[in-house]
């Protein structure tokens, strides 16, 4: 019995590798990993410039629609992960996309980590979308600041986008090489681990839709809890038909 669970084991990994070469033959030469980390990163820094320039004066009220915004961005990031990046959905294709026959398929609980950093390209949405997602939030951040006060724009703004960019980075962190000194952070390495639990294929449309803090996950009872011995057998067959569908 157990050398036919490491033979089927070794079929799924074997597809998960399949998965991963055809997804890497697809990037073009002139992709940069490193360029593709700058840039999101240079999305979470502009904003932070912006923001820096526009408040002035700040009061410590104001100064409350920092965890208003996270907390929120929070809940956005449960549901988008849940609803548009695990479904289908119509105009956000491409999300579903991208994550689930392609991110999930090559990266499960076990096998979290890039083998090549080209594989970033596999990991980060792209730098325009995060750039794009970031100006979707001009035109709230504008009824903020004259609905309350200009500050709030500024601050809400700032807030939001730079969420937005740690989510990126994060997730960077989750699919990094083993020994990678970042992987020592006990903080990193629980919210890796969290992540890791998501890229169960059991587990994926159900637990663990946060990627930064998990705190909607605990909110909506939405946590994996540990993995047990009875879920592994579970899951390989997961993996099998989500391998199948990719
Ligand atoms: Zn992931
Ligand atoms: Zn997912």
């Amino acid at each position: 019995m157990f050398p036919m669970k490491t033979t089927r084991l070794d079929g799924l990994r074997a597809k998960a590798e399949e998965t991963r070469a055809r997804l890497l033959e697809a990037i073009p030469a002139r992709y940069s990993p490193w360029a593709h980390l700058a840039a999101t990163t240079g999305v979470g820094v502009g904003a932070l410039t912006v923001g820096l320039w526009g408040i002035k004066g700040v009061a410590a009220a104001e100064l409350l629609v920092i965890p208003v915004t996270v907390v929120v961005a929070n809940g956005v990031e449960w549901w988008a992960h849940k609803h548009l990046l695990h479904r289908r959905t119509w105009p956000f294709e491409v999300l579903y996309d991208r994550h689930t026959p392609e991110h999930h398929a090559v990266y499960w609980e076990e096998a979290m980590a890039v083998t090549n950093y080209r594989e970033l390209k596999l990991v980060l949405m792209p730098a325009l979308g995060v750039l794009g997602a970031a100006a979707a939030m001009v035109p709230m951040s504008a009824v903020f600041g004259a609905v309350f006060t200009a500050n709030t724009g500024w601050l809400f703004l700032t807030t939001a986008a730079c969420y937005l960019v740690s989510y990126e980075l994060l997730h960077t962190v989750y699919h990094l090489p083993e020994d990678h000194p970042l992987g020592r952070n006990p903080v990193l390495r629980w919210l890796s681990k969290h992540h890791a639990r998501h890229h169960d294929p059991k587990q994926m449309r159900s637990k663990n839709f946060n990627v930064t803090l998990p705190l909607f996950d605990w909110l909506l009872g939405t946590m994996a809890g540990d993995r047990s011995e009875d879920e592994e057998g579970q899951s390989e067959g997961s993996l099998a038909s989500e391998a199948a569908a990719s």
